[in-house]
């Protein structure tokens, strides 16, 4: 078993992706290396580095890269010509799916949603979320929560909150209200109060909205969790108001909390969900939103999309639904993990001698350092020793470990020790001094 990375020593030439590709390209800045191959945690460039991937393209490869079981399927499934581009035609690839989809997923939790298929991003999935639940409701205003991110294009943007993503847009981004998310003033502060208190005052200027819009634990906005009685008292804020409980699931779902949707412990159940990231299971494009069997009043094709019919995703989607879901001893697998992670991470943040707290939930936790300067120092050095891993928040001042759910733990545990060696040498001579 391979347990340590050995990053190649040097500056690749960059100067053709300086040339030819736009300004707009960021993680590569970061870590400037081409890469060739990658399999489980492990990615290698094109000067034989070996790299540990603490990102998982942004939890969109929780089993790891190109896990055998589900590149197996798909290389059979290209073997023997299945088909690649369907539009939304019936396919028996998309059978598969479906019918693992509602066994496995949705049977056993007791739900009953319709599947749409939209194009193959996130951020058409939460675009055909909002469509249709201001169609349902006939209203046009969304709760969405301060820290969130939803997307880049329009309607998704004005859901986003952070200012930088939101400049991008050009034009105005309306008809949402940004509420404080759980938290956001402090422990003391039940905000979900204040909202009630605002939503059930006439004069208080807020319209009526059509949906609540919101992640259970916000991945870019800086790994905050909601509790879930905040998450229960907004759902049930939402049906009082008529409006649709949407929640976000594309980063925080796929088992990266620990259950397959992340909102399962909160015993809520949303009219609408939305997924896409690791849904594929291989970091193919796929994104789906899901809602109550009531609310499809969708005319035909009135969203759509050319990519609705990934079929080569479907087959990726559903080798990692019979593989990881079927049973329970995956997501033990993953709790356990989780108690690794926030254990090793709770150490690391005592040792800090400037204030450090620990975030998130499940495999998606990280430490909140108090600047982007450190943080970034600190993912910085990271990479040097090998490791990629990524910062988050408003001011990019959280560390966020996105490990596969699948890795190892003894090669989690060898990525926590580099990271741990990052956090010295970025706060040196500091840390260390407060344990
Ligand atoms: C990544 C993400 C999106 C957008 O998905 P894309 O595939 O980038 O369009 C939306 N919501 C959440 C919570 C995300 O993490």
């Amino acid at each position: 078993m391979k347990t340590s990375p050995r990053p190649s020593a040097g500056r690749p030439d960059v100067s053709l992706y300086n040339r030819l590709e736009s300004r707009v390209r960021s993680y590569a800045r970061a870590m400037p290396r081409e890469f060739v191959t990658a399999e489980g945690p492990w990615m290698h460039d094109a000067n034989g580095g070996m790299y540990l991937d603490f990102l998982s393209g942004c939890s969109t490869l929780n089993y790891g890269h190109n896990h055998p079981v589900l590149k197996d399927a798909l290389l059979r499934y290209i073997g023997e010509d299945g088909i690649a581009h369907s539009l939304d035609l019936h396919t028996d690839a998309k059978a598969a799916f479906l019918d693992e989809l509602d066994r496995t997923v949705l049977q056993p939790r007791g739900l009953a949603y319709k599947a749409m298929f939209t194009g193959p991003t996130g951020t058409n999935a939460v675009e055909a979320a909002l469509k249709l639940a201001r169609k349902v409701t006939g209203r046009q205003y969304v709760i969405a929560f301060t820290n969130g991110f939803h997307g880049m294009t329009l309607g998704a943007l004005a859901c986003t909150g952070n200012a930088g993503k939101r400049g991008g847009a050009g034009v105005p981004l309306s008809h949402v209200s940004h509420e404080p998310y759980d938290g956001y003033f402090g422990p003391d502060v039940n905000t979900a109060d204040l909202l009630e208190q605002r939503l059930k005052d006439p004069s208080s200027g807020l319209d009526a909205p059509a949906a609540f819009l919101v992640e259970t634990v916000q991945g870019e906005g800086g790994l905050n969790v909601a509790s879930p009685e905040w998450l229960r008292q907004i759902a049930g804020l939402a049906k009082e108001q008529g409006a649709l409980l949407i929640v976000d699931d594309i980063q925080a779902g796929c088992g990266r909390t620990g259950t397959f949707f992340s909102f399962e412990q909160a015993g809520i159940i949303p009219d609408i969900v939305t997924l896409a990231k690791s849904l594929s299971g291989m970091g193919l494009p796929f994104a789906l939103t899901l809602f109550r069997p009531d609310l499809d009043i969708w005319e035909p094709g009135e969203h759509n999309g050319t990519f609705r019919g990934n079929c080569h995703a479907f087959v990726t989607a559903t080798a990692a639904l019979r593989h990881f879901w079927r049973t329970g001893s995956f997501q033990d697998d993953v709790e356990r993990r989780s108690g690794l992670l926030g254990k090793r991470l709770g150490q690391i943040a005592a040792r800090c001698s400037e204030p450090a707290r620990i975030k998130g939930r499940g495999m998606m936790q990280g430490i909140d350092v108090g600047s982007g300067e450190l943080a970034t120092a600190i993912t910085g050095a990271a990479f040097e020793r090998g490791l990629i891993i990524e910062t988050s928040g408003p001011h990019d001042e959280v560390v966020k470990i996105l490990a596969p759910l699948t890795i190892e733990d003894a090669v989690l545990l060898r990525g926590l020790e580099i990271l741990e060696d990052a956090f010295r040498a970025a706060l040196r001579p500091a840390y260390g001094a407060a344990a």
